[in-house]
């Protein structure tokens, strides 16, 4: 039988993470095992890439405080870029509770260490970009080492790098059972036979619920869809522009490649496995977009290009980390509620420390334990796109 310190079911850009911050640390038997012909078909590859660190909760701030900068060293220290673009988050107030909203951030922000972020005038964004709509802008946040990654070509860092440092992928595999004893997991069983070992990476995304039933788990994660539209080539509006969120109705939009990447959080979406883009959305965010930003009116789209793809949401709108209670060896990294991009560096770190010391320094873990549903610990994170 096969055997390997750790597996790591699913091989997306957070299983790729863990598995680079394990080998990095010398723990080089590590299996990432992934059902698809080719990684990135899970949510790393339809995600809009967005980092940022502008949260409301310290831990998720936490988390970004270690992520962003891993990010901006990425090319140096793993030798693949990740196109790391800190072209900044700008979150513009309609009104005066929103504004009290991102001041109350910008101060937690502020204490946790963030050093470029800053409270905006409405008139200061208008100046910076004429071309939005600012007569009912009062105000805003923006961070300028907020931006975007290519997620992509992280997650393909983050598995040459592991695999260059002993890691093996299995790809076209599933996980079909974990075995366990009284001890805790002994084996998976996989459709390439089974594998001996003693610690299980659950980081399958959106279908990470299913995953964890394999090991008797109970986990509070569903997929949501989100859509985003890709605009032709558009030069009417800088390329140079950071996110910028919209938050009367929650509409963001960011540049890409010649054109505009634009995004909204359809309220009507309810969950499940639906990852077909329906057309009908079109007109929802271009509606959107023209309100904010009139010479979006002008903003041609190819509703064939659009693509939907899933949030793997949890209750409190933060993901499940460590070990599931009463399963020793069985580990989670799941429910990012869209935020696996940007905090899949930290989460590395958290895993791999985790399994190898039992602790870590990064964050208070017992504050994403999973247990933290059964015991009415919620901690929600507000800052949601
Ligand atoms: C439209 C959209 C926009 C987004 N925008 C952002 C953003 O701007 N910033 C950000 O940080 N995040 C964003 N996200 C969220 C982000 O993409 C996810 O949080 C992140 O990709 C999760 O990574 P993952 O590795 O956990 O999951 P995935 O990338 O989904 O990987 C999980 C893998 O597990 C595999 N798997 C599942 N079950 C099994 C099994 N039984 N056996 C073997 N393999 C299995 C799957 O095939 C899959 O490849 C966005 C998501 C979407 C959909």
């Amino acid at each position: 039988m096969q055997t390997a310190d750790v597996v790591i079911v699913g091989g997306g850009i957070v299983g790729s993470s863990i598995a680079y911050h394990l080998t990095a640390n010398d723990c080089r038997n590590v299996l990432v095992i992934e059902r698809e012909s080719f990684q990135g078909k899970g949510s790393t590859g339809k995600s809009m890439g967005g980092v940022r660190a502008q949260f409301s909760t310290p831990v998720s701030i936490q988390m970004s405080l270690y992520s962003i900068p891993f990010y901006a060293e990425f090319e140096e220290r793993l030798g693949y870029p990740c196109d790391y673009r800190p072209q900044g988050y700008l979150f513009c107030a309609t009104s005066d509770k929103q504004m009290a909203y991102l001041r109350t951030n910008y101060t937690q922000q502020v204490k946790m260490g963030l050093k470029n972020v800053r409270l905006v005038q409405g008139h200061e964004i208008s100046s910076m970009f004429s071309q939005l709509r600012a007569d009912d802008i009062v105000g805003g946040s923006f961070c300028s080492t907020d931006g975007f990654v290519d997620p992509y070509s992280a997650m393909t860092g983050f598995i040459t790098r592991s695999a260059a440092q002993g890691a093996t992928l299995w790809k076209n595999t599933v996980v079909t059972a974990v075995s366990r004893d009284a001890n805790g997991v002994t084996s998976v069983e996989t459709t390439r036979g089974s594998v001996s070992t003693r610690k299980v990476v659950n980081c399958a995304g959106a279908w990470a619920a299913d995953v964890a039933r394999l090991a008797g788990v109970d986990l509070p994660v569903q997929p949501l869809r989100r859509m985003l539209v890709p605009s032709e080539p558009f030069d009417e509006f800088p390329h140079t522009a950071p996110m910028i969120v919209d938050m009367s109705n929650g509409f963001h939009f960011r540049p890409e490649a010649r054109g505009f990447l634009l995004a909204w959080n359809d309220p009507e979406e309810t969950p499940g496995f639906k990852m077909d883009f329906d057309p009908a959305f079109v007109e929802k965010i271009l509606t959107r977009a023209a309100d904010r930003v009139p010479c979006f009116a002008n903003l041609a789209v190819n509703p064939k290009r659009a693509w939907a793809g899933l949030y793997e949401m949890t209750p409190d709108h933060h993901p499940i980390l460590g070990e599931a209670p009463g399963v020793p060896g069985f580990l989670l990294a799941n429910g990012f509620s869209g935020h696996g991009v940007m905090h899949a560096p930290a989460t590395g770190k958290i895993l791999s420390d985790l399994i190898l010391t039992g602790k870590t320094e990064l964050i208070d873990p017992s504050l994403l334990s999973l247990s933290r549903f059964t015991e009415n610990r919620l901690i929600h994170e507000t800052a949601v796109l």
